[in-house]
C-alpha cells in the first residue's frame, strides 16, 4: 500500500472523483492499494488514526459516497481481468471471468473480448465495475442476461475488522446475497469479482431521431413498447432541447416495432466497438449536471408527459422488463424486479430538475435504483423495499461499528 498525502504532487488528480460536484473534498490521505493485503493494511491504518474510509472504484457516485475527508481507498491498482473455463452440470461451456475491483468497464470488454466473452454491464467507460454490480448494474445486454449483479458468481471482500472472506452460493451466503443490489461502500471492500460470463456478441448499434415537437407521441409510443420488446433489443429514450432520440443495441435483425423516424444503423460491431460508439456519453468535462430519477411499473399519462415537456429538463428513459423482471425480488438485494422503466431528469439547473421529477413522481413506483442515489431521498425502502429489514440484519453481522456507510 502506498499512502500519499496532501504535499503529493499526485494528490489532487487522485484525490478528485469524476463528478464536479464532489472536487472539493479533500482526504486525509490516500491509500493506493494494488492488491488484497493492500487493502487489509488501509483499513489497519484508518483503525489506528481514527479515520472514516470510502473506497473508490470509478468514482461516479451521484451521491460522493466514494469520498471523504478520511483515508480515502484508491483500488485502481485492482484492475487484473482473467478468464477461466467453469464446469456445468450440463457439460456445456461456460466461463468465469475473475476481474479486480478497480477495473473500469472500457477495459473490462476489452479484456473479456480477448477471450470470447463479456458481461452484461453499463456505458460508461470509466465507470467502476464493483460499483456498479453492487448497486445492481443496467446495461444494453441487461434485457437479455439480467443486472451486472445476477452474474456475480463470487467476491473476496475484506470486512471492517480486516478479516478476509470468499463470498458465494455457497459460502458467507448472506454477505453475497447483499452484494447483488444494495449499493456499494456498505459491508466491506470487494477486491474482486468472479462473473459467469456471456459469450460476446456482435450487434447493431441503431438511433432514430425526431424533433422535439414530436416528443410526446414518441414517448406515449416508446412506453408501450421499448419494456415489452424482445430480449435481444434495448431501446433507450433521450429527449433533448432539440431532439427525440431513440437509441441502442440490438442482437437480431433491428426491429422499431411501432416506431418510425430518421433511422441510423451501424452493423457488425463487436461489443467492445459498440461500447465504444456510446463513450461520449460518459462524464462530460465542465460543469456540474444535476439529477434525479426514479422506477415507473405504469407508463405515465398523456397530460403528465405534455407537462413534462414544459419543464426543459434533459429526460432519459431506460427500459427495464425481460431478464431484469424473470428474477424474484428476494433472489438478491436488488429488489426492482417489476418496473417497466427507470425516468432520469438531468439539468445544469437545480430548480428544472426538481420541477420536472414533482410531474412525474405522482406517478412512479416509489423505488429508485441503488446506483442512482438521490441525497434528497433518505426512505431506505425506497432502495430496497421488502429487502430492507434483511439488509440491516447482515449489516449488524458484517459490519456492526459502521466503519462503512450506513445500510441505505
Ligand atoms: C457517466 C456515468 C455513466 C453511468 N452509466 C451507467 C450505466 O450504464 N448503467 C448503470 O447501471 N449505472 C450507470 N451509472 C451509475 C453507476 O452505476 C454508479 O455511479 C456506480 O456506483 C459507479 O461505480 P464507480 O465504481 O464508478 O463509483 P464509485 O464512486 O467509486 O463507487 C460507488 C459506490 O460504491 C462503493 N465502492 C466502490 N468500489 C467498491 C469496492 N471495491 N468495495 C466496496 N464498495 C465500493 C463506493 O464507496 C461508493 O459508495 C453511470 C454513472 C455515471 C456518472
Amino acid at each position: 500500500m502506498e499512502l500519499i498525502g496532501p504535499d503529493d504532487s499526485r494528490y489532487d488528480d487522485l484525490r478528485r472523483p469524476a463528478l464536479p460536484q464532489y472536487h472539493h473534498i479533500r482526504p486525509a490521505a490516500i491509500a493506493r492499494c494494488s492488491s488484497t493485503e493492500d487493502v487489509v493494511d488501509a483499513l489497519a491504518y484508518a483503525r489506528s488514526h481514527g479515520l472514516a474510509v470510502a473506497p473508490r472504484g470509478g468514482g461516479h457516485c451521484f451521491a460522493g459516497r466514494s469520498s471523504t475527508t478520511g483515508l480515502l481507498l484508491d483500488l485502481s491498482g485492482l484492475s487484473t481481468i482473467a478468464v477461466t473455463p467453469a464446469p456445468t452440470a450440463t457439460g456445456a461451456e461456460a466461463s468465469l471471468a475473475t476481474i479486480g475491483a478497480g477495473a473500469r468497464l472500457a477495459d473490462v470488454y476489452r479484456g473479456l473480448h480477448e477471450h470470447g466473452v463479456t458481461i452484461p454491464a453499463g456505458c460508461g467507460p470509466t465507470v467502476g465495475i464493483a460499483g456498479l454490480t453492487l448497486g445492481g448494474g443496467l446495461g444494453l445486454l441487461g434485457r437479455r442476461y439480467g443486472l451486472t449483479c445476477d452474474r456475480l458468481a463470487a467476491a473476496t471482500v475484506v470486512l471492517a475488522d480486516g478479516r478476509v472472506v470468499e463470498c458465494s452460493h455457497t459460502e458467507e451466503p448472506d454477505l453475497f446475497w447483499a452484494l447483488r443490489g444494495a449499493g456499494g461502500g456498505q459491508y466491506g471492500v470487494v477486491t474482486s469479482l468472479v462473473f459467469a460470463a456471456v459469450p460476446s456478441p456482435t450487434a447493431t448499434r441503431f438511433s432514430i431521431t425526431w424533433p422535439r415537437t414530436q416528443a410526446a407521441e414518441v414517448i406515449a409510443l416508446w412506453q408501450t413498447w421499448a419494456p415489452d420488446a424482445p430480449d435481444t433489443i434495448t431501446a433507450s429514450l433521450a429527449v433533448a432541447a432539440d431532439e427525440v432520440r431513440v437509441f441502442g443495441a440490438t442482437l437480431a435483425p433491428f426491429d422499431p416495432g411501432p416506431l418510425s423516424g430518421h433511422v441510423e444503423l451501424r452493423d457488425g460491431l463487436s461489443w467492445p466497438d459498440l461500447k465504444r460508439s456510446f463513450s461520449d456519453e460518459d462524464v462530460p468535462d465542465g460543469g456540474v449536471v444535476h439529477s434525479k430519477s426514479e422506477f415507473f411499473s405504469s407508463p405515465l399519462p398523456r397530460d403528465t408527459v405534455a407537462r413534462l415537456l414544459t419543464a426543459w429538463c434533459e429526460l432519459n428513459f431506460t427500459p427495464m422488463g425481460g431478464a431484469y423482471n424473470r428474477v424474484a425480488s428476494d433472489a438478491t438485494a436488488f429488489a426492482h424486479r417489476s418496473e417497466r422503466f427507470l425516468l432520469e431528469h438531468a439539468s445544469t439547473d437545480r430548480i428544472a430538475v426538481r420541477r420536472s421529477w414533482s410531474i412525474a413522481h405522482p406517478h412512479a413506483s416509489g423505488r429508485l435504483y441503488p446506483n442512482f442515489p438521490d441525497p434528497d431521498l433518505t426512505d431506505p425502502t425506497a432502495y430496497h423495499g421488502g429487502n430492507h429489514e434483511r439488509l440491516l440484519a447482515i449489516k449488524q453481522a458484517y459490519d456492526p461499528h459502521h466503519v462503512f456507510g450506513g445500510s441505505r
